[in-house]
């Protein structure tokens, strides 16, 4: 269907910082590589592709996005082989995903090629952010939001498209402490949890906070109708290993983003064999697992990540640690997999690799 390259404008910047980025020790988000993708939505259609520095944009007091938040966003990862070629993993779920956060928001979705070739020109140029030491990767941050200049509340008629790029290392070296959340809600039926839509995070924020301030990483969601069941984590699902099944929650309800870590994670997990069941888990199952020495596992799956190891689980109150990790635990051998998959060091059997 596309043979023909579309055409994006190239305006290349006079000053590196790839000289004067420090790539060991990389903060996650912390820096952004030389260049963007920008293309704007006017007048019904996606129109003024470019490639330019980046650096500041002009933005009205007024824009939408400022008051209202019609903006969704995406995350992904370019990873460098052994040879020195670019891979990015399932680079096409993030597009169709990013289309369909944008129809629950109003937003109008990103042709498939403007995504690709957007990423793939804004990859060849700035290639050399791709970090060469071990467990680094270059994370992609495709964005939209509405551009209108607009007190009203209604979709704009205006949008950007941005593709940003940031080096980083390891998310989560160390594994994490997560307190179980009985009192507020990320996502509720009917709502936007299952959209990866700028407000879910903002509303987030404060709950998170809170429990920082008590000395844990990360929220365990818990639905938020009755509280009862895991959902999910910050920016990852959630996976336990509980009696030698896998067992992380349906995303059939809505409330749950759909992660592509998630869904890598579930066909690897039945590959090995693994008994898997898609089922809400009650906290109070948890806690009886925790008790009686079946939990043998806990992780979350997301792509900054990949697979974050939980050391300890806050249920109303009470710290229960988790058991130290066997030799041969299944989230040790999954991360191993999916590594050596984005790395090139395995043949990659599910078409999941995209070569740059
Ligand atoms: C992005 C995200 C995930 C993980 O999705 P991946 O595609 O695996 O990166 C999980 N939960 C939430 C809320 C997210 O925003």
């Amino acid at each position: 269907m596309m043979n023909k390259t579309i055409p994006i404008r190239i305006d290349k910047t006079k000053q590196s910082r790839l000289e004067t980025t420090n790539f060991d020790n990389l903060a996650f988000g912390q820096i952004i590589s030389d260049h963007m993708f920008v293309a704007e939505y006017k007048d019904g259609e996606w129109q003024e592709l470019r490639i330019e520095p980046y650096g500041p944009m002009q933005i009205n007091p007024a824009n939408a996005t400022l008051h209202y938040g019609q903006s969704v966003f995406e995350g992904l990862k370019a990873y460098r082989n052994e040879k020195g070629e670019i891979l990015v993993f399932r680079g096409d779920a993030n597009q169709r995903r990013l289309n369909e956060s944008a129809r629950r928001m109003c937003i109008p979705e990103v042709p498939e090629e403007i995504f690709m070739e957007g990423m793939r020109k804004l990859l060849e140029i700035d290639k050399d952010w791709i970090p060469r030491q071990p467990g680094c990767s270059l994370y992609i941050r495709p964005f939209v939001f509405a551009a209108d200049d607009y007190l009203g509340i209604r979709p704009s008629n205006n949008y950007k498209f941005m593709i940003l790029t940031s080096p980083v290392g390891n998310y989560y070296s160390k594994p994490v402490a997560v307190k179980v959340e009985t009192q507020y809600a990320r996502a509720v039926e009917g709502g936007t949890g299952a959209a990866k839509a700028a407000g879910n995070y903002a509303g987030s924020l404060f709950p998170a906070r809170k429990a920082q301030n008590e000395g844990y990483d990360q929220l365990l969601w818990t639905d938020g109708k009755t509280h009862q069941y895991i959902e999910e984590s910050g920016t990852m699902n959630v996976m336990f290993v509980i009696d030698g099944k896998l067992i992380t929650a349906p995303t059939s309800t809505g409330t749950i983003l759909k992660g592509i870590t998630r869904d890598s994670v579930l066909i690897l997990a039945r590959e090995m064999n693994m008994p898997v069941e898609e089922r809400f888990l009650a906290v109070g199952e948890l806690e009886e697992a925790l008790i009686s020495g079946k939990l043998e596992e806990a992780f979350g799956t997301g792509t900054a990540a990949t697979v974050a190891f939980i050391r300890l689980i806050n249920i109303h109150g009470k710290d229960y640690v988790l058991p130290e990790k066997a030799d041969g635990a299944f989230s040790t051998r999954v991360l191993t997999q999916l590594d050596d998959i984005k790395y090139g060091r395995i043949k990659d059997e599910y078409g999941w690799i995209m070569k740059f």
